[in-house]
């Protein structure tokens, strides 16, 4: 697989894939094989939307991967890729020269991988000129940008033109969590598939062969995305975690500065992943004071739902409604977030404020 040719001519690079194989999770392996089925008519242009942390670039590489697949579709099960073959088998080493992943990652001098906060516009360019030449192996020429919305304006415009008119044999996937982001002249060139969302027993049976404690709370922190839900699995995070819901719970004893402090430190890359789970933690508590409000229970922090309980009968529904905005607004802004602490501190400062009204009282 070509990654990116900076990468490529730096000898070792070639070499080390940024990924270790993945075939389908379960939940995938039905919704896969119907579009595989479909192949004939497999689109040029392909969307894969959904959530975060249920396994969309897994989808995406197992379709290439059958795409490029060399044994005989009628020897195979369901159209799904063989695993054997010399393609399948260099999909998986990362190393197949008819498929190319354009992720915002970029290895360092030394090694580590890096995250951009964009994908450039040289990586499309660099794609464009990947789509344009003749398939080494004869079956297809793949192309998967992951995610698709952190294209760059630049990017995103220099991507139209093979939407509009793709190489004859050439499958482009598109994978998005936020596809709204995405500009509408680039959303209209392309079919959608929603991947699938595993089923809570799916979810479930996935974190216990995964080995992950508490697999039930941490599926009902991350709303029943298994992949977040392992991810998250780390005792500091939860520690961490516990904290933001004990100091959430007390909004009038809450200090947004000193919290703000507290939280703050680490490289700026750190804080930035900080500031994304905060945001996301605040997301949920916001959905479940809503929820709680409106006489249901607790889905994000269902640990929390006694605690939860009186704040949900403090809070305006309207003032509410407008928190939980500010927060989708600022989640859409991380990648270029100014300064993450302030960022924290103007968030709780506006949480505080939800209460304010009772504290008069
Ligand atoms: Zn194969």
């Amino acid at each position: 697989m070509v990654r990116s040719r900076k990468a490529v001519d730096n000898e070792e690079e070639a070499s080390a894939p940024f990924f270790e194989w993945q075939d389908a999770y379960p939940w995938q392996r039905a919704a896969l094989q119907a579009r595989l089925r479909q192949r004939a008519s497999w689109p040029q242009a392909l969307l894969i939307q959904g959530a975060a942390g249920i396994g969309k670039r897994v989808l995406a590489l197992n379709a290439a991967r059958a795409l490029l697949c060399e044994k005989e579709e009628t020897e195979r099960a369901q159209g799904e890729a063989c695993g054997v073959c010399e393609s399948c088998h260099y999909v998986a080493m990362g190393q197949h020269p008819d498929l190319m992943l354009i992720e915002p990652l970029e290895r360092d001098p030394s090694g580590e991988v890096k995250v951009l906060d964009a994908i450039p516009v040289d990586a499309i360019r660099r794609l464009i000129d990947f789509m344009q030449v003749t398939s080494h192996r004869q079956r297809a020429k793949v192309a998967v940008i992951v995610p698709a919305e952190r294209m760059n304006a630049a990017a995103a415009n220099a991507l139209l033109k093979t939407l509009e008119e793709p190489p004859s044999g050439s499958a482009l996937m598109l994978v998005a969590q936020q596809w709204q982001r995405l500009p509408a002249t680039v959303l209209s060139r392309c079919q959608r598939w929603t991947a699938p969302y595993p089923s809570t027993e799916e979810a479930l049976a996935f974190l216990r062969d995964e080995g992950v404690d508490g697999a039930e709370q941490l599926l009902a922190q991350t709303g029943g995305a298994p992949l977040a839900a392992r991810e998250r699995f780390d005792p500091e995070q939860q520690a961490l975690r516990q904290a933001w819901q004990k100091a959430l719970a007390q909004p009038h004893r809450l200090s947004p500065y000193a919290l703000a402090q507290a939280w703050a430190g680490g490289s700026r890359d750190d804080n930035k992943q900080r500031l994304a789970r905060f945001i996301e933690v605040m997301i949920g508590w916001t959905v479940d004071l809503a929820r709680i409000h409106g006489g249901g229970a607790a889905r994000y922090h269902a640990e929390c739902q006694e605690m939860l309980r009186p704040l949900a009968a403090a809070v305006a529904p309207s003032a509410l409604f407008h928190y939980h905005h500010s927060l989708l607004r600022q989640r859409r802004w991380l990648n270029h977030p100014l300064q993450p602490r302030l960022v924290v501190e103007a968030l709780l400062i506006e949480y505080r404020t939800l209460f304010a009204h009772r504290q008069k009282q």
